[in-house]
């Protein structure tokens, strides 16, 4: 019997299937302190995370038993991998399974940008009773997407995502990746039919002053690839959103040029400083925001728990 610690939750179908390919699971959240004490009392052959729990070496050296450290969703940074594969531990995740959640994520932000209905959820529980007219006169000037440029910057797996929904919607699609040339997408309908629909790479300045809103889909960058000189790069008015890590755009720039109306608005889902976004941010009237959710769908949750129970019972029952 092969015993597997959830430390960070996993969805009901996952641990329905561990349970099926004979594992037996102890759910619960072990404080960092006591992990390797846990582990080696329930000679846990696998541990599965999100990004809450820390897997470093300390853990490695010292529990013997683990064959396995699982990650539920994209980023590895809080597991030492290398390590961990030098010591014959398996790494495990699922890169894919959340990225239509992130898309859509993005278009939460745009619409409600695009229609203020970020910023009218804040006025109409204390105004809108008396000042009514007042409201839909401020939020009278919308504008729709359709018919816009969408600048993607990363065209990875969520990028693509995000382009397909946005030629669904009549959006001109830019990217520019560092590695990708990708000259056609595959947008798939609900009846399972699907349609090929180029997409054209630009590069990063020409996505910076033609686009109308720009998303960010890169991974976790040494430095902000999005300061002060991009931002004034950008179209007057242009809307940015940040799904991908906080810290790829510069929160200082970003709030200055905000506030001085070189851009229009910005939608984060990812900040510099979490769990403790600054103030100066979660305060802006120019940011839509959301707590870290790209990945956070009943789907997304569902597809997670079912690849990694797979991949756990591939290699761990051979
Ligand atoms: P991916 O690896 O499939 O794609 C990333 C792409 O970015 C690659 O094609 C790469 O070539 C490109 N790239 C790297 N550096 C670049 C640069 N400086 N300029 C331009 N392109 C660059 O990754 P993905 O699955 O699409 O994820 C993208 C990001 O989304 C990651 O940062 C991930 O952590 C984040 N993410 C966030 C959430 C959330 O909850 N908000 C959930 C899942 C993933």
């Amino acid at each position: 019997m092969k015993n597997i610690l959830i430390n960070d939750g996993l969805a009901e179908i996952g641990k329905t299937q561990l349970t099926k390919f004979g594992f037996t699971i102890f759910d619960e959240k072990v404080d960092p302190d006591k992990l390797v004490e846990f582990i080696n009392k329930k000679n846990i052959s696998a541990i599965l995370v999100r990004s809450a729990t820390e897997v470093r070496k300390n853990i490695i050296d010292n529990c013997p038993s683990l064959k396995l450290i699982g990650r539920g969703g994209v980023g590895l940074d809080n597991i030492d991998v290398s390590y961990a594969k030098e010591k014959g531990i398996n790494v495990i995740n699922t890169p894919s399974a959340s990225s239509k959640s992130v898309a859509e994520l993005v278009f939460a932000h745009l619409f409600s940008i695009s229609r203020f209905t970020f910023h009218s959820n804040r006025t109409m529980p204390l105004e809108g009773d008396y000042n009514f007219k007042k409201l839909k006169k401020n939020y009278s000037n919308g504008i729709e997407l359709g018919g816009k440029t969408l600048g993607i910057i990363g065209f990875g797996r969520i990028g693509q995502e995000v382009a397909k929904i946005a030629i669904g919607i009549g959006m001109k699609v830019l990217y520019y990746d560092l590695h990708n040339e990708i000259e056609d997408i595959n947008i798939e309908f609900y009846n399972k039919e699907t349609y090929k629909v180029n997409v054209f790479k630009s590069n990063f300045s020409n996505i910076l002053e033609c686009s109308d809103f720009i998303t960010l889909h890169v991974p976790k960058q040494d430095k902000a690839i999005i300061n002060k000189k991009e931002l004034e790069q950008m179209k007057k008015g242009a809307i940015i959103i940040n799904t991908s890590r906080g810290g790829i755009i510069n929160e200082s720039d970003l709030i200055k040029s905000l506030n001085n109306r070189t851009i229009g608005y910005a939608g984060l889902d990812v900040y510099e400083d979490e769990p403790k976004p600054r103030m100066e941010i979660i305060m802006n009237e120019y940011i839509s925001l959301s707590p870290h959710i790209g990945a956070s769908t009943q789907e997304a949750q569902n597809r997670i728990g079912i690849e990694l129970a797979k991949q756990i019972n591939q290699i761990l029952n051979g």
